[in-house]
């Protein structure tokens, strides 16, 4: 039987999953400084890896550590280690712990390992009913793991992002996706490429000046191409709560974002995103780059009465039934799909179950982009489309996320 060794320190906060590869314990220590390593023990095979005590520090670490036989004695007198035993099927020459502790590794596919898999396009339908679950999207998401929903491709996949360095092949765009930088624009390090898509959240309440300043950015930045939506946090450029405000001026009645917005009234309210001239806006609107077709829509289900909040089911459908079903590459929403990107803290799924519906079964693109969910910043697979939230800031707004980089063809030379 072959162990590992197991952590047993008192104290829950010491950080020892930061670095699986080394397992630590903390004991009381009162002997001298010793060690026992693999040098040792190679020959007899009864130990591999290194087991070190030093005292002052008050912990033992064992790496990579694997023992048989009479060694368990020792070594539970010597260092106090609690011995664990292993699943016979991760018994392995060299410990993995991190299988150990966690099960096994979780397959990566990077993104541009895409066209080796497999999977066939899936056939495609022309109108996508209104799903049963679309109100529960956490409950979407654990049937679609189990297989029960009408989704026959796989569910989840993590993605490894393209390096920032990552050369380019010839004759292909490459986009840089960001999101909610939320007035962080400065602060966030853009690699280079051919394009930039930003999924919305720009500013923090669609404030004039955070608009200017943002478009001052975007004239800044050495892209060819610039596309963006808006999100939830672009209350000014949502007709709806414009108009809510100018009725509760003219009533002169109270208006939750009145004071951000009253000074926009003045102007042409209707055409807010005029002001972005620096970029191409879309809204329920397609962009063609060098054939590659891209399109944006800044809708998210409602959550707290935000700029472009639709109910879940028929009316927030109605929304993504605006997108075309005929070829296009890169959809770009400010919300996530049900089951891609879409965890809160909590760890539960709040994205929009229609979206997923829209994108697998009708609208196919090769890659869906969104952010609005700052915690579940990263790339995901379906196996057939790659599933990017690009949130710049984390829950907590700061600008810590890395923009995610992807190249395609193009289809015009
Ligand atoms: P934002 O206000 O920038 O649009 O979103 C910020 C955060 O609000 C997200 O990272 C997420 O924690 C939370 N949030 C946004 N939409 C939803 C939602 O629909 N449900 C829940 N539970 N949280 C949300
Ligand atoms: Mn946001
Ligand atoms: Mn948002």
């Amino acid at each position: 039987m072959a162990y590992a060794f197991a952590y047993s320190s008192p104290d829950p906060n010491d950080g020892r999953f930061d670095n699986l590869d080394e397992i630590e314990t903390s004991q009381e220590t009162s002997g001298e400084k010793s060690e026992k390593s693999v040098q040792q023990h190679q020959n007899d095979d009864e130990l591999t890896g290194i087991v070190r005590k030093t005292t002052g520090k008050d912990r033992y670490v064992a790496q990579n550590a694997d023992v048989t036989g009479s060694d368990i004695k020792d070594i539970k007198q010597l260092f106090g280690v609690r011995l664990k035993p292993m699943k016979k099927d991760v018994q392995t020459e060299k410990t993995d712990f991190k299988s150990f502790l966690f099960g096994p590794r979780k397959k990566t596919a990077h993104p541009h390992s895409q066209p080796k898999i497999k999977y066939q396009q899936p056939d495609k339908v022309s109108t996508v009913d209104p799903d049963p679950n679309a109100s529960y999207p956490n409950n979407f998401v654990l049937k679609l793991r189990s297989g029960k929903t009408r989704h026959q491709r796989g569910y989840h996949e993590s993605v490894k992002p393209l390096p920032h360095d990552a050369p380019k092949k010839e004759n292909h765009t490459r986009f840089v996706c960001v999101s909610d930088t939320h007035n962080e624009h400065d602060n966030i390090n853009i690699p280079d490429g051919d394009v930039l898509l930003h999924c919305g959240d720009f500013t923090l309440a669609g404030k004039m000046h955070e608009i200017t300043d943002f478009n001052r950015w975007l004239g800044e930045i050495p892209f060819e191409r610039k596309i963006v939506i808006a999100g939830n946090h672009e209350l000014s450029f949502d007709p709806k709560i414009m108009e809510g405000v100018k009725i509760a001026k003219e009533k002169k009645g109270y208006s939750r974002w009145g004071s951000y917005l009253e000074p926009i009234l003045d102007k042409d309210y209707k055409s807010v995103s005029s002001h972005l001239t620096n970029c191409t806006y879309l809204e329920d609107s397609g962009e063609t780059i060098n054939g590659i077709r891209i399109w944006g829509s800044p809708w998210q289900p409602e959550f707290g009465g935000w700029g472009f909040n639709v109910p879940r089911g028929r009316e927030i459908l109605k929304k993504w039934d605006l997108i075309p079903g005929n070829g296009i590459d890169i959809l770009m929403t400010h919300g996530p799909p049900a089951g891609h990107g879409d965890k809160v803290q909590s760890g539960m799924s709040v994205g929009c179950v229609d979206l997923l519906n829209s994108v697998q079964l009708r609208v196919q693109p090769k890659y869906h982009l969104f952010g609005h969910i700052h915690e579940d910043y990263g790339i995901t697979t379906d196996n057939f489309t790659t599933y990017i939230n690009c949130s710049s800031v984390n829950y907590q707004y700061q600008p810590v996320h890395k923009a995610i980089i992807f190249d395609l063809p193009n289809k015009v030379l």
